[in-house]
């Protein structure tokens, strides 16, 4: 079955994996609703980019996921603008690394409400209409963070964990419905996100950023590379294909090894 025509959702899109997602998506033939922060100029220069590149319609909506009234407004404009929610990619993420006596409290508020929370949010809005038509694809972009622990991250670590119980949850909920709930989980990606953190490294032990790079990798991936956002974005659309359609609650790993060992 093609995904041409169908309508995709994909929070945090204006940058790294999500903007590679909905890239992927749109070039199925899906018409897309961005989200994201970020400058409305450069997110206007992406969209208008996408679109020419594709031939699909390209909506956006500046819906801020720590936001369950604008997230329930994010998922209606969807519908109101392209028809309704046939993918829905919780994509949206950050990171604060901090050990846990020093951890901001409201970091930990934030990242539980952007990792965690705007999942439940969207899936709530989006899922009636996903079972009312007897299809629908629910994909959520967890971590190896979501299976393993690492230090200095327990805000992303909690929500990551929590958001793989969420896919099993909705997965078998969504029994025998047409819709599917699974999970992604990357290791290492090069994306503003993971960048941060190599740059926060290499500045801590006055070394470059190739060498941080590899140090951060090589301590937790036997594979010393980053996954790229393609190849995260080929399992999104694995995910909505006919393929994996008895795929339910389940999580896909690319980590180089990490959790192998
Ligand atoms: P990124 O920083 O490039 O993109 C994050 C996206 O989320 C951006 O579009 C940003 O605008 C959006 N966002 C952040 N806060 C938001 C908010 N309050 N409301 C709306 N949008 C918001 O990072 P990325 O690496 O592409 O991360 C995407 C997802 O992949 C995240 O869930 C992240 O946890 C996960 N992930 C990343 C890696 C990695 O190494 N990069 C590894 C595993 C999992």
């Amino acid at each position: 079955m093609s995904l041409e025509g169908k309508v995709a959702l994909v929070t945090g899109s204006t940058s790294g994996i999500g903007l590679a997602i909905a890239r992927a998506f749109a070039a199925e033939g899906c018409s897309i609703m961005m989200n994201g922060l970020g400058e409305a100029a450069a997110i206007h220069k992406v969209r208008d980019t996408l679109a020419g590149e594709t031939g699909v319609k390209i909506a956006y909506h500046g819906a801020d996921m720590t936001k369950p009234a604008e997230i329930a407004d994010l998922v209606a404009a969807t519908h109101k603008t392209l028809g309704g929610v046939d993918i829905l990619v919780n994509n949206a993420g950050i990171q604060h690394v901090d050990r846990v006596e020093s951890f901001p409290p409201d970091k930990w508020d934030t990242i539980i409400a952007v990792n965690l929370s705007a999942s439940f949010h969207t899936i709530r809005a989006a899922l009636p209409e996903m079972k009312r038509r007897g299809w629908g694809r629910i994909i959520n972009v967890a971590s190896t963070h979501g299976l393993v622990a690492s230090t200095h991250k327990v805000a992303y670590v909690a929500a990551k964990h929590g958001l793989i119980g969420m896919t099993k949850v909705i997965g078998i909920e969504c029994a025998d419905s047409g819709v599917t709930c699974n999970a992604i989980c990357p290791g290492f990606v090069s994306t503003p996100l993971a960048i941060a953190q190599i740059e926060t490294k290499a500045k801590a032990d006055s070394i470059s950023m190739e060498q941080a790079s590899r140090l951060l990798i090589g301590e937790k991936q036997p594979q010393v590379q980053f996954t790229t956002v393609e190849q995260i974005a080929g399992f999104a659309v694995f995910l909505a294909s006919d393929t994996a359609s008895n795929m339910q609650g389940t999580a896909l790993v690319s980590d180089g090894g990490w959790t192998a060992q």
